[in-house]
């Protein structure tokens, strides 16, 4: 691979959107930086001799035809977009690895059995609609055109108004992504945790990305005076949110070896002053998993504890579901075909669950599906200070390469 290539290739795509006050990167879903970069990458795209266009959504797609037309294509991406002054490298990265991929092929004149598609997603972080992975919903017909004229910005404005004026005519291109009509999908990403970078890892192969269910509980307890309200007779919202919030921590612990994380993210206290005993406390509650029948289970625990005590306080409660995600189970074969890549190459791996939603959980129920990750400084990702070497970047996109060469191959057979 042109490791000088890529790397270029992340400061033209990355200057464009830098906030000059922090470093972060902006290119926030269909903001003119994020449509600049997706027309630079499908460019880039037709450079190297790719048939690239638009979808209805303004996800960038582009096809490299294989010996054999017919046969399902392998498909390589990851987002183009980010959250407000976010890092450079995620969704990035596995956007200009899937172009890196292609020009290798290029390069040494590999013709592959099966056609090869790469795309970049628009849309993917929940920054600007409150709702994540969008691009990649569209593409695999879990949000349908009509749906988006439901879907607002943080301002008001309709998904459909926005996307729609700049959707393309698509000569009959978009009806690609059905079930049973890919032969695999694979994302290279940064990990966005420490994981990697602890155990002195090159490279993540992921196995299941988890999903959290989510609650809005709210305490309702006695707002009273804070002197004259003896101790004994006080009914304090805080203090039996506080018994909850802890229970919840925990929870996480106790489960932590299931991959179970319980967070309480969000506390608003009434009314909030010095000299009153809180009368009402609301918190936002979010327990993920990578197994959904351990999920569910600490939900129930956590359900009994909430009633115990607010029972033990003589609070009161409700507890509103907010929704859940099904946590999704990547392709073993997949896993198996980087890890032998990781051998080839001499990289140290490790499987690993994602703790992070991305495109590639989409992708899953569809068809044979997979990750690759590299690690992150500290973990740190949606910031300016996410950072990642030129090395680590080199490592993933190697990985991505051996495991595409290997997926395209008329010979290599997926299992589901
Ligand atoms: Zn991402």
């Amino acid at each position: 691979m042109n490791l000088q290539n890529v790397i270029e290739n992340f400061q033209t795509f990355n200057n464009f959107a830098r906030n000059p006050n922090n470093g972060g990167i902006n290119r926030i879903a269909f903001s003119h930086p994020e449509r600049v970069a997706a027309l630079r990458f499908s460019m880039l795209c037709q450079k190297a001799g790719l048939d690239v266009y638009f979808d209805f959504f303004g996800n960038v797609i582009a096809r490299r035809e294989g010996k054999n037309p017919s046969l399902k294509p392998v498909v390589l991406g990851s987002h183009i977009d980010t959250v407000k002054d976010g890092g450079q490298y995620d969704g990035l990265l596995g956007v200009l690895g899937a172009l890196e991929v292609v020009e290798h092929l290029n390069e040494h004149h590999i013709e592959t059995d099966h056609p090869i598609i790469i795309i970049a997603f628009a849309c993917e972080e929940s920054t600007r609609f409150n709702e994540a992975t969008l691009g990649s919903k569209y593409l695999t017909g879990k949000m349908t055109k009509e749906d988006m004229k439901s879907i607002k910005d943080n301002d008001g404005h309709v998904l459909y108004d926005i996307v729609a004026p700049l959707a393309q005519d698509m000569h009959g291109k978009a009806a690609l992504f059905e079930r049973n009509k890919i032969k695999a999908f694979l994302e290279l990403h940064i990990e966005q945790g420490p994981i990697l970078e602890n155990n002195q890892k090159d490279i993540g192969i992921v196995t299941d990305i988890a999903a959290p269910h989510r609650f809005k509980l709210k305490i309702q307890g006695v707002t009273s005076h804070s002197g004259s309200t003896p101790m004994p007779m006080r009914t304090d919202a805080l203090t039996t949110a506080s018994e909850i919030i802890l229970k919840i921590e925990a929870l996480g612990r106790a489960y932590h070896d299931k991959g179970i994380v319980t967070t309480v993210g969000y506390a608003s206290v009434y009314p909030n002053t010095m000299n009153a005993i809180p009368g009402e406390v609301t918190l936002l509650i979010d327990i993920r998993g990578k197994d959904e029948g351990v999920r569910e289970t600490v939900v129930k625990e956590m359900q009994q504890h909430i009633d115990t005590i607010t029972n033990h306080r003589q609070t009161s409660y409700d507890l509103e579901d907010l929704g859940q995600d099904q946590p999704r189970r990547f392709n073993q074969t997949i896993a198996k075909i980087s890890e032998q890549s990781c051998n080839t190459l001499g990289y140290h791996y490790r499987y690993m669950y994602s703790g992070a939603g991305h495109d590639a959980m989409n992708f899953a129920p569809i068809c044979p599906t997979s990750m690759i990750f590299i690690p992150c400084k500290n973990g740190i990702s949606h910031s300016p200070k996410e950072s990642v070497t030129d090395k680590e970047i080199e490592k993933g996109i190697n990985v991505l390469i051996e495991t595409t060469i290997e997926l395209a191959k008329i010979d290599t057979t997926l299992e589901a």
